[in-house]
């Protein structure tokens, strides 16, 4: 999707959680971050070469962090995960883990939307 899109959806989540000092910025980075002390969240600009499905679940995982930050939760722990499948259930998806990151993501229908078995995780 558009960035303005992406931006708009990120803004408004973070918002419903009252994180509203929270900057969302797009690099050309390998990887993208959760960054606590200075409440800027980076997207690596790579994301759009990927499906829709892919922007959106990176865009909730940063959220995530942000959200669990509040709990003192810097970990992707098991709760972690609640939060981030919390969030992508109003988009009909579903994550299937390995370990910390997907290597599926499922839609309302169980069809697989993105699948990242083969690649390696460096997200
Ligand atoms: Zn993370």
């Amino acid at each position: 999707m558009k960035k303005e899109q992406l931006l708009k959806i990120g803004y408004s989540i973070l918002k419903e959680n009252n994180l509203n000092d929270i900057e969302i910025i797009f690099k050309n980075n390998i990887r993208g971050f959760a960054w606590y002390k200075s409440r800027k969240l980076i997207l690596p600009e790579f994301i759009f070469r990927f499906p829709n499905c892919y922007q959106l679940y990176y865009l909730m995982h940063e959220i995530s962090h942000f959200i669990r930050f509040e709990e003192n939760d810097f970990e992707h722990s098991k709760e972690f995960k609640e939060v981030e499948q919390s969030l992508l259930n109003r988009f009909h998806l579903k994550l299937i883990y390995k370990k910390v990151y997907p290597k599926k993501i499922l839609n309302m229908l169980g069809q697989v939307v993105y699948n990242n078995e083969k690649r390696r995780q460096n997200e």
